[in-house]
């Protein structure tokens, strides 16, 4: 029962209601003397405990009020009244009585003081049980509202988490799309390059190697050094041990035994290095340099037979300047010693002398036929003229000619016409674009600008020419006019013969050479060719 509850007692007649006050209180019970108007407050505050009314005091009550104050308690509440009656009071049956308290007990008068105090005490229990029961409710209802908070929490968490979930799943789905995207970019690089990559462990034993690698004989990876050539192995092998003794990265060529055939590699590895400076893997890659290494060898021998032939041309031309010096001379020793011969044969006699004369005679023009055909055999060159493509024979001279340090840096451009096909000795030919395209390098090599320019075009159906014009200072106008001569150089480690072999081979093979100032600056060499039809 709450502490604010009150047992009232409304007992208007006489001194009727502090008889029954001082009754309870001697069995041990509270009550107060209460008017209609407190016990209708008491029932709307919901703190009565129990009302003892005397059937005259129904009279006193305001019975709108209390009805409605009963009509209002709430669902837990059944305010107990006790009626203390006489057998027939003014109008009210118990029935009457019963609908408008409700919860009511009748007790007889004349009253015996213990049933009075039972019946409040049953009356006190049961508000108490009420009480119990409300606060029981109470309980459960704030129970129920926790758990109610408590589920709705647990949504909110379930749904948070949810949401959480979703988009790492969503990142995590991301995250393993930009890996494959980045394996696929990999993995293409990798095939695009050709390159084997492989891996090795710290202490330089091979962990794995790509797909690339080909082991047509299906044995492990382990024994891949069988595959190695003989001759190649020991140098390859000691090069890896010095790369993974020093942590130092590592190239290496050799021969691999693949489908039956000897094919050059080259090894790349460099070392992944802890902090602590040991050495985590190695990552590698192997090349296939077979096709780079043939390319190599042919520049070479393409190199080589180019000296092998500016040496010949170069003895041909001083043969041929020699030739030329030498023919005056030869000329007036002849026109001598005829002239002496003719002098002689008159006179008898001399039989000694005119023999001498006449051997003179005879080995001066031998000589002269010697030195002829020198000439003719330079100008003329034992040249072997086959169809080629002017294209191909420009790019391969631009690469001999670029390969050396000094053209370094140079903006070299081709402006060619693909369709050209020239009748050419192949090696000569070349040999005069090299000779330009090396002059036209030295020229612009202490220039600001520093660009050649190689021109083809067909300038008839017949003819075409070949120009290579650089941004140089152009020639040296004291040379000019001898540029095709030999022994023409304004270099201190010049020969000066180059341009006067060059003419020797365009004419040979029925062209013209020529030097033309470019407008703006420079030199333009050019030189026609017949042509053929392609
Ligand atoms: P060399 O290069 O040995 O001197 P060349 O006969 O090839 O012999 O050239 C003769 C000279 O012509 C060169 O020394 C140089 O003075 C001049 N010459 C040739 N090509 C050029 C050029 N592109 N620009 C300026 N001068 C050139």
């Amino acid at each position: 029962m709450s502490t604010a509850d009150r047992l009232l007692i409304l007992a208007p007649r006489g001194r009727d209601a502090p008889v029954i006050v001082a009754q309870l209180a001697a069995a041990g019970t509270t009550a107060v003397v209460a008017s209609a108007a407190d016990i209708v407050d008491a029932v709307r505050a919901g703190e009565l405990a129990a009302a003892v009314i005397t059937d005259e005091a129904m009279a006193t009550f305001d019975l709108d009020a209390l009805s409605a104050a009963l009509a209002a308690q709430p669902a837990w509440s059944d305010s107990p009244f006790l009626v203390l009656t006489r057998r027939e009071f003014g109008g009210w049956t118990r029935a009457r009585l019963a609908s408008l308290l409700g919860n009511v007990t009748m007790l007889e008068r004349p009253l015996h003081t213990d049933v009075l105090v039972s019946g409040v005490r049953s009356a006190l229990r049961a508000r108490t049980r009420q009480r119990r029961a409300q606060s029981y409710l109470l309980a459960r209802e704030s129970a129920e509202a926790q758990l109610a908070e408590l589920a709705a929490t647990l949504e909110t968490r379930v749904e948070e988490r949810t949401e959480a979930l979703s988009r790492a799943l969503i990142e995590r789905a991301h995250t393993q799309r930009r890996l494959r995207d980045s394996e696929e970019l990999y993995r293409y690089t990798i095939e695009l390059t050709a390159q084997t990559p492989w891996t090795a462990d710290a202490d330089g034993r091979l962990i794995a190697i790509g797909p690339g690698w080909v082991n047509p004989s299906g044995r492990p990876i382990t024994a891949w050094q069988s595959l190695v050539h003989a001759d190649d192995l020991a140098g390859m092998l000691a090069s890896w041990a010095i790369a993974t003794a020093g942590v130092a990265p590592f190239i290496c060529d050799f021969r691999v035994a693949v489908a039956g055939r000897l094919s050059w590699c080259r090894s790349r590895a460099a070392p992944r290095v802890a902090p602590d400076g040991s050495v985590v893997r190695w990552y590698g890659t192997l090349e296939d340099i077979d096709d780079r290494r043939i390319a190599a060898d042919k520049l070479r021998q393409m190199q080589s037979e180019l000296i092998h032939v500016s040496r010949l041309s170069a003895m041909g031309t001083m043969a041929s300047t020699l030739a030329h010096e030498l023919n005056q001379p030869l000329t007036a020793i002849t026109n001598y010693v005829r002239g002496s011969r003719r002098l002689l044969a008159d006179q008898p006699g001399f039989a000694a002398a005119k023999h001498g004369l006449e051997e003179a005679d005879r080995n001066a023009v031998r000589a002269g036929d010697i030195i002829r055909r020198i000439r003719d055999q330079v100008t003329r060159g034992d040249a072997q003229r086959q169809p080629a493509d002017l294209s191909e024979l420009v790019g391969e001279a631009c690469g001999l000619a670029m390969i050396d340090a000094r053209s370094s840096g140079i903006d070299l451009r081709l402006d060619l016409d693909r369709a050209l096909t020239v009748l050419v000795d192949r090696i000569q030919i070349q040999q005069v674009l090299l000779n330009l395209l090396r002059n036209a390098a030295e020229s612009v090599a202490a220039a600001t600008v520093r660009r050649i320019t190689v021109t083809t075009v067909a300038t008839s159906t017949s003819r075409c020419q070949v120009t290579v014009r650089d941004s140089g200072p152009g020639v040296a106008a004291a040379l000019a006019e001898r540029l095709f001569e030999p022994f023409n150089t304004s270099k201190s480690d010049g020969m000066g013969i180059g341009l006067s072999i060059s003419k020797t081979i365009i004419e040979a093979h029925g062209g013209l050479i020529w030097h033309e100032a470019a407008a703006g600056g420079g030199a333009i060499f050019g030189f026609s060719l017949v042509r053929v039809p392609s």
